[in-house]
């Protein structure tokens, strides 16, 4: 017991050796932080906070945690909604806040070179000014940018460009064995960031990895122009089999940015009704679509317009109390938020009162059946554990795939984790049978996905990650490993 306190202090003073005294912590109390977040998961204490500043602070990190080999956890800010941070078998979290520079926007060839504690309230603040913009999710402004993509996420482009990790052109990064890796045209000009190159590609080995192959350092993301129209549209409808054809088709014109789709429970929690009373009633609609709409002239703005017009005058027929609306109106009608979807980023507000909020997050099949039925499911799953059916999907890649999740709130104080965790298995299981696939992977939900995958996938994968971290320290515990 002796030793380990004194291996534990000689930790400490080398870590503190590394950053500085006042960026490392062992403090019970501030450990607490990191030891859960605002998902069903079961919380873990680390055994050790650091914040480092630049990259070579992260290779000494990575080269004492190989030493003792002591687990390591990369984090920013913890709202990945999967329990992705929270260090299962203790250890060193690194916490990134503090490599927070946006060290250049390319205007010819238009990316951004960014840290992983960039924001994208950082992102949206430093592009105000120029010609370009970047896509924002719906998870807090001060969520990280570079983990998004990482984690290969959904913002209001993503119906144009597809998961976030499409727009990365290239990366640094520490691997678990503390050499710091270039890879894109980055690997070999030091000012060249422009795409991913053709070089065999290596940049899956971070994508969708949770922080199990390295740490990140530097990213570059793609910009765009800014377009000088842009308009929201709203529908309202009430039968999800016509809405969906209504979906297919426009999403198929690719004429818009993004389209959500969501139930009429999830406007209501968005716009901030509190948690147990988002609720469907009588007579509502039952289906809300959010369209993003961008043009360069107005003559451009009318033709999208009066396309989409004339599929939702389809969508009439089948439907025939569906309503058109610009987000203007449906703000009078249900809240400011609906307006803030022009807005991004924003924090819902009304979603974490009670300390709990969590998602069996996927991208599915587009087969409207699929879709349709596993809405169905889903909802009878929700219902019967008696939370709210707050649905809440995204159309992605020009249709290619469907964004299918839904927003869970729920009541940690009031002690519904353990209810949480069985309606989100049950989902899981309906889901997979409609070709939804989990995303930001949960530790148990990779365990479901394990038994089902590819097996050879499965044994390369395990090659692959011995291979680059043969003591096993990047956030351990993960994807069946130890
Ligand atoms: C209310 C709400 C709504 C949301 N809506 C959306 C949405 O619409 N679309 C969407 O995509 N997401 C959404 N999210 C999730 C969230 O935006 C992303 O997962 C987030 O951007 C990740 O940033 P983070 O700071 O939370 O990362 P963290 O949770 O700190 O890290 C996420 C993962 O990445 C790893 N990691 C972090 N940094 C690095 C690095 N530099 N190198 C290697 N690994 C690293 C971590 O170990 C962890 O596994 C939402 C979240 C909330 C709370």
């Amino acid at each position: 017991m002796v030793q380990q306190t004194e291996i534990h202090d000689s930790i400490t003073k080398e870590l503190k050796e590394i950053v500085g005294e006042e960026w490392v912590s062992d403090f019970p109390e501030e450990l607490h932080a990191y030891s859960y977040d605002m998902t069903e998961h079961p919380p873990s204490m680390p055994d050790y906070v650091v914040m480092p500043q630049t990259p070579e602070e992260i290779q000494k990190i990575i080269k004492l945690a190989n030493e003792h080999k002591i687990p390591v956890v990369p984090f920013v800010t913890g709202n990945n909604v999967g329990g992705l941070t929270i260090p299962l078998k203790g250890g060193i979290v690194v916490d990134l806040k503090r490599m927070d520079r946006i060290i250049r926007l390319d205007e010819d060839d238009m990316y951004l070179i960014i840290e992983p504690g960039v924001t994208f309230g950082h992102v949206k603040r430093f592009l105000e000014n120029t010609g370009f913009r970047y896509c924002y999710p719906n998870a807090p402004p001060f969520a990280s940018v570079m983990a998004n993509a990482l984690l290969g996420g959904l913002n209001n482009l993503s119906l144009k460009h597809g998961n976030m990790s499409h727009v990365i052109n290239g990366i640094e990064a520490v691997l678990p064995t503390g050499e710091l890796i270039r890879i894109g045209s980055c690997a070999l000009w030091d000012e060249h960031w422009w795409s991913l190159g053709s070089l065999p590609d290596l940049l899956g080995l971070f994508i969708n990895w949770q922080g199990m192959s390295g740490i990140v350092t530097k990213m570059a993301i793609q910009v765009w122009p800014k377009k000088p129209i842009n308009h929201i549209l709203v529908v309202l409808s009430y039968d999800l089999a016509s809405t969906y054809d209504f979906v297919r088709k426009v999403t198929h014109y690719e004429i818009l940015d993004d389209l959500l789709l969501m139930s009429m429970e999830t406007i209501k929690m968005v716009n901030g009704v509190p948690y147990g009373k988002a609720v469907h009633l009588e007579g509502e609609p039952r289906w809300a679509l959010v369209l993003d709409v961008s043009a360069n002239i107005e003559l451009e703005y009318k033709a999208k317009y009066k396309m989409i017009h004339d599929s939702f005058k389809e969508l009439k027929k089948a439907d025939p109390n569906a309503l058109f609306t610009t987000a203007e109106v449906a703000e009078k009608l249900y809240g400011r938020r609906m307006g803030d979807f022009q807005r991004l980023p924003f924090a819902i507000g009304g979603m974490l009162e009670y300390g709990g909020n969590t998602w069996v997050g996927t991208y599915m099949t587009t087969k409207p059946e699929a879709v349709v039925k596993g809405v169905e499911k889903a909802f009878e799953i929700i219902r019967k554990y008696d939370f709210e059916s707050c649905l809440y999907t995204r159309s992605m890649s020009g249709h290619h795939y469907f964004a299918f999740r839904f927003l869970l709130r729920f009541s940690k104080e009031k002690g519904e984790s353990e209810r949480m965790q069985k309606c989100n298995k049950e989902l899981l299981d309906t889901l997979l049978e409609q070709g939804a696939f989990p995303y930001k992977t949960p530790a148990w939900a990779s365990e479901t996905i394990i038994k089902r995958v590819n097996e050879n996938w499965y044994e390369l994968f395990k090659k692959v990650k011995k291979t680059i971290d043969p003591n096993g320290i990047m956030n351990p515990g993960r994807w069946g490993l130890k």
